[in-house]
């Protein structure tokens, strides 16, 4: 006789995987693990447009007083990756 081992359903017709699930159990499990994967998917996809963000270039003009206000433009590069350390980090 088989019985899930995540929902302890048993009975003598019960389909088991490899696994020793039940098929509902199986389904459920394989549907997290898909949530998981697409939410991963999003979270990633996310982190590699901040890096692309962050890896462009700054247009900085040969004339030196102009050149200095690209400086906010490196500091904000630098807040990305700030920000991105963190979402990697405390996620
Ligand atoms: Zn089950």
């Amino acid at each position: 006789m088989g019985r899930c081992v995540i929902c302890g359903t048993q009975g003598i017709l019960l389909k088991l995987d490899n696994q020793g699930r039940c098929e509902n159990c199986a389904q459920q499990v394989l549907r997290k693990d898909q949530e998981e994967e697409e939410s991963f998917n999003y979270f990633y996809a996310g982190l590699l447009r901040v890096v692309k963000e962050i890896q462009g270039p700054v247009e900085i003009d040969k004339e030196l007083t102009k050149a200095q206000e690209s400086i906010p433009q490196f500091q904000e590069k630098i807040d990305k990756c700030n920000s991105l350390l963190n979402d990697v980090y405390n996620d």
